[in-house]
């Protein structure tokens, strides 16, 4: 395996996004119907993006597309063609961005349908890469302008965050590579259940000032 991300090869990020992908289900951070997209960023405004399943899925079955929308190999089902605009609008508004996964997991699915932001108040949400909140990006149809607009203007809006709720929806994070991008989608889900848990014995309480930006800071020091 290379030392980063930005070093392997095609055939190393198609077995990594693989990988990440197993990880969701061994996590248990996903819905009933294992419901999931997951794309890997490649040179020259292509992506490998998975085919329209999750479950048992190898390496070849990966299609690789370019930003356009146009398939240039392997092949997609039309319900993953619909969905090529909503990774495409993330590797467009974020240049380091490598990894994009979209679930339907359960708990952060509550709070898309609620249409409430996730609040940032657990440990691994502030390690492994969102000390924010969770933005809610308003609904449309699913890849249409309206959708794919919504989720380009939240991420203007919110320069930091590495993940977003589609309301009425599911849960979109990106991240540099598809381990790290993984790890949130696990923190961002056991989070959200957690919110619901305390909301039960009076309600999660929030850090104490000054908690999430020096974890912002540190996260900036280590990207430069
Ligand atoms: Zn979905």
């Amino acid at each position: 395996m290379s030392d980063t991300y930005d070093d392997a090869g095609d055939g190393e990020r198609g077995r990594r996004l693989v990988a990440a992908a197993e990880q969701l289900f061994t996590a248990g951070v996903m819905s009933h119907s294992g419901h999931a997209n997951l794309s890997a960023r490649l040179d020259g405004e292509r992506l490998l993006l998975t085919p329209g399943h999750v479950r048992g899925l190898r390496a070849e079955q990966l299609a690789t597309v370019g930003f356009d929308g146009q398939v240039l190999e392997g092949e997609l089902r039309s319900v993953s063609a619909e969905i090529i605009a909503m990774h495409t609008a993330v590797y467009r508004a974020r240049p380091h961005v490598g990894t994009v996964i979209h679930t339907h997991s359960p708990s952060a699915t509550a709070f898309a349908l609620a249409h409430r932001p996730l609040p940032c108040r657990t440990e691994p949400m502030l390690r492994f890469g969102q000390a924010e909140e969770v933005p809610v990006v308003p609904w449309g149809p699913r890849g249409s302008d309206v959708s794919v607009r919504g989720i380009a203007e939240v991420l203007d809006r919110c320069p930091t965050t590495a993940a977003v709720l589609l309301a009425n929806h599911g849960l979109l994070v990106f991240g540099p590579d598809p381990e790290a991008t993984a790890h949130l989608v696990v923190a961002i889900e056991e989070s959200a259940e957690a919110e619901i848990a305390a909301a039960a014995i009076g309600g999660a309480v929030d850090f104490p000032p000054g908690a999430q930006e020096a974890v912002r800071a540190a996260i900036a020091r280590v990207a430069r």
